[in-house]
């Protein structure tokens, strides 16, 4: 089956999106615009052809479905696996006015009649349910008979084994196809690999569908992969940098959760622990602390986080290594939903990877895996140990990871673009040392054992051995433990020494490790700056909005925001986001129609919140004597047009105002006014941007008519020149859109 799947590349959708659609954004969610791989999915989706839509968390999946469901009648069915997303879509749905409702263990039995009544009334316009209630056959044969249009699986690879969350119940899902055997079905997941993306469509069935994959890279994200020094110290370092915000800390074990919870709140941290051992009361109410925003940090293990929806989460730290790449990825994904600046932080060590195996691998057996998952698993976090130690631009192995190319530099975004680490000026000397070290104990012995004898450790065995007489030993007696521990699997992460064996692994020199020790690889090792450097750790740049706000109005926002979500038993986030309490500090409407030029405001919600949000900007803007109305966007350019003309900005200051535009499918007439560049330079700043980010769709800048002419027209006047395209169309398209679309077509088939 697999083989006979669409290629799994962004294809272009050939739908146009009416221009009812986007009022209908503009009135409910208060968006101008969508993404350009929005518009690619929901192109596919209003055509009504099966898709699977690979999007990172926070590029807005939702809407994909939510906004189609709404636009066309009729009943779209949602299957989610936790409850707690679908409460939190049910409730944001329902503050917009749309009839949305769910059907999950939870409720009881007069709710349960009351959503039943309302599906055969033919009003529900999204129906939520868990995948469990789908092995309800009572269940199925009750929706029989209701006019489903649309399939939409969110957390897709949960159905497949390869995924990092394989859910049995999720092979279910086969029963809604043969129920409704004309609807669409759509898949959504964050992460997925090719391997997981084929398993999905086979294993969901998805006829010919257009798989769309965005690219992975999350800019907001600064990620942080560090040696563990003094855990508890590195932890509350970065607590610190993120005081009074939201943050959630992965831990190997409950016994470690429960001693960092301990810590931080002697630490005077807001924080609240979340571990399987805890009763279902004690999760439900850490959970709750946390979306409610009564209190800031989560320290819990992974089970934590699949549930909760807060979007303003400002750091992830993972105290120990996660089980895969895979995993760090989603889990890493919960930081920054709504596109503000978030931290990522990793802090590893062999010890924990080790432990890691060993937990997983006895809870894989219990459950009756095969040996195939066990190796999967193994090498999945031997996987994880090599991102780890290998000091690469973290944005890029991730992205690279899942089979996409990067076309950054620098991301300014890492500890290793930013330099919180440094390279280790003699690494060649240094990794000779170690290699020779393991040459003279004949390979025989593990990472500990060689680290002693390079420390010079006088334990019992170094002695009984007489390794103390080896020449290598105590040659690196002046680097902390933890540093050269680190430096060894750096080695190993770099392909230039090997770990054999897995109960008691083994150092063994490879042919790269010969060629070190002959003088010719060169191998780079990192140090981590010192940490009176490190204290003041370097982000992503803030967004406008933020550099904009008010910070003060903010916080008083916030409070409103807050004092709004628990009268209504509703997260915050559902109110408003951070991005719009933002702009709206910077920009301060005094009127209502001020208050719809803010992204994120329709008129549902003006009406619902307006009011009281104008009422405290007002107040605050009269007590502390603030300008009220103030053109912020346009301010940013102003200043840039303010400069003298000398000193205009240079490309990469046009493409900061170009490429937040285009991502977000501005036309390019609005671009070129705002960064005061020409029409052909956007179109430039595009085609740049091409080259780093997997742009899914032109269609928000070019008629797909137009698109299909120019392509036409290549075929018989060939693709080399422009021109000849350009007097084949009667001069009738202009040379911007025929560089554009040759340029998208070859992207689209490399
Ligand atoms: P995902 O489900 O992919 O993680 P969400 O659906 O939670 O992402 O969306 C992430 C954020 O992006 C939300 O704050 C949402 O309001 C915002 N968003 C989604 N689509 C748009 C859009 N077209 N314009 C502006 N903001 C958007």
């Amino acid at each position: 089956m697999p083989s006979a799947i669409t290629p799994l590349l962004v294809q272009q959708p050939e739908t146009v999106i009416p221009d009812q659609f986007f009022s209908l954004l503009r009135e409910i969610w208060g968006f101008d615009n969508l993404r350009p791989s929005q518009h690619a999915a929901i192109g596919s989706i209003l055509e009504g052809r099966d898709t699977l839509v690979v999007m990172p968390t926070g590029g807005g999946k939702s809407l994909c479905y939510q906004a189609p469901a709404i636009f066309r009648g009729g009943m779209t069915i949602v299957v989610s696996p936790l409850i707690a997303l679908m409460k939190d879509q049910v409730d944001s749905l329902k503050q917009v006015g749309v009839n949305a409702i769910r059907i999950d263990s939870t409720l009881s039995a007069s709710e349960k009649r009351d959503s039943a009544n309302q599906i055969r009334s033919g009003q529900v316009r999204m129906l939520f349910v868990s995948p469990e209630r789908l092995a309800n056959q009572d269940f199925v044969r009750f929706l029989d008979g209701n006019d489903v249009h649309t399939i939409a699986i969110d957390e897709a690879h949960c159905v497949s084994q390869w995924g990092h969350d394989f859910r049995p119940e999720y092979r279910q899902l086969s029963s809604l196809r043969k129920l409704f055997p004309t609807a669409a079905m759509h898949g959504f997941t964050a992460t997925a690999t090719e391997k997981v993306r084929l398993d999905i469509i086979d294993q969901l069935g998805l006829k010919t569908p257009r798989v769309l994959v965005s690219s992975f890279d999350r800019p907001n994200l600064t990620y942080r992969v560090l040696p563990q020094l003094d855990v508890q110290d590195q932890i509350r370092e970065v607590c610190e940098r993120h005081r009074g915000s939201g943050g959630i800390i992965y831990c190997l074990r409950r016994k470690d959760v429960e001693s960092v919870t301990e810590y931080l709140q002697r630490k005077g941290y807001s924080a609240v622990g979340y571990h399987a051992g805890m009763s279902h009361e004690e999760r439900k109410l850490a959970q709750e602390a946390f979306l409610t925003e009564a209190v800031d940090v989560a320290v819990a293990t992974v089970a934590f986080g699949m549930g909760i929806d807060r979007s303003n989460v400002r750091f992830v730290l993972h105290a120990s290594i996660p089980k895969s790449i895979e995993h760090y990825q989603q889990e890493t994904g919960r930081a920054g939903r709504d596109g503000l600046p978030a931290e990522c932080v990793l802090f590893h060590s062999a010890g924990d990877a080790i432990t890691l195996k060993k937990i997983t691998e006895a809870s894989l057996i219990e459950a009756g895996a095969r040996e195939e998952i066990l190796i999967a698993s193994r090498n999945q976090i031997e996987e994880m140990s090599r991102y780890c130690r290998t000091p690469v631009c973290r944005h890029r192995a991730l992205v690279e990871y899942f089979g996409q190319s990067y076309g950054n530099d620098s991301c300014s975004a890492c500890d290793i673009c930013l330099g919180d680490t440094d390279d280790v000026p003699d690494a060649k000397v240094v990794a000779q040392k170690i290699l020779s070290c393991v040459f003279r104990v004949q390979e025989r012995f593990g990472v500990n054992y060689v680290v002693e004898i390079l420390l010079g450790a006088k334990t019992q065995m170094v002695l009984q051995r007489g390794h103390d007489k080896l020449s290598t030993y105590g040659l690196l007696k002046d680097i902390p433990k933890a540093q050269l521990r680190d430096w060894v699997y750096q080695l190993i992460g770099q392909g230039s020494l090997e770990l054999e064996g897995t109960e008691y692994p083994i150092l063994k020199l490879n042919a790269n490790s010969k060629a070190i020790l002959f003088g010719d690889g060169q191998p780079r090792l990192i140090r981590t700056v010192a940490a009176s450097a490190s204290k003041d750790r370097r982000q992503a740049a803030p967004s406008d909005a933020i550099a904009h706000a008010d910070k003060a109005l903010f916080e008083k926002l916030k409070a409103v925001r807050r004092k709004l979500a628990s009268e209504q038993n509703v997260p915050p986030f559902v109110i408003f986001s951070d991005n719009v309490l933002f702009e709206m500090s910077a920009q301060r409407p005094s009127t209502p129609e001020g208050m719809l030029n803010v992204s994120g405001i329709g008129n549902v919600k003006l009406n619902a919140y307006g009011r009281t949000f104008l009422e405290a900007i007002q107040e605050h803007c009269s007590s502390a004597s603030v300008e009220m109305d103030v053109n912020w966007k346009k301010d940013l350019i102003g200043q840039a047009v303010g400069k003298p003309r000398t000193v205009r900005l240079g490309p990469a200051g046009t493409k900061a105002i170009s490429y937040p535009l285009l991502r977000e499918g501005r036309p390019f007439e609005e671009i070129a006014e705002k960064a005061e560049i020409t029409v052909g330079t956007v179109v430039s700043h595009l085609l740049d941007l091409m080259q780093d980010e997997a742009i899914s769709s032109i269609d928000c800048w070019m008629a797909p008519e137009v698109q299909q002419r120019i392509i036409a027209a290549a075929d018989i006047v060939g693709r080399e020149k422009l021109k000849p395209i350009f007097e084949h169309l009667e001069l009738s398209v202009p040379y911007e859109q025929i560089r554009l679309t040759l340029h998208f077509e070859k992207q689209q088939n490399p």
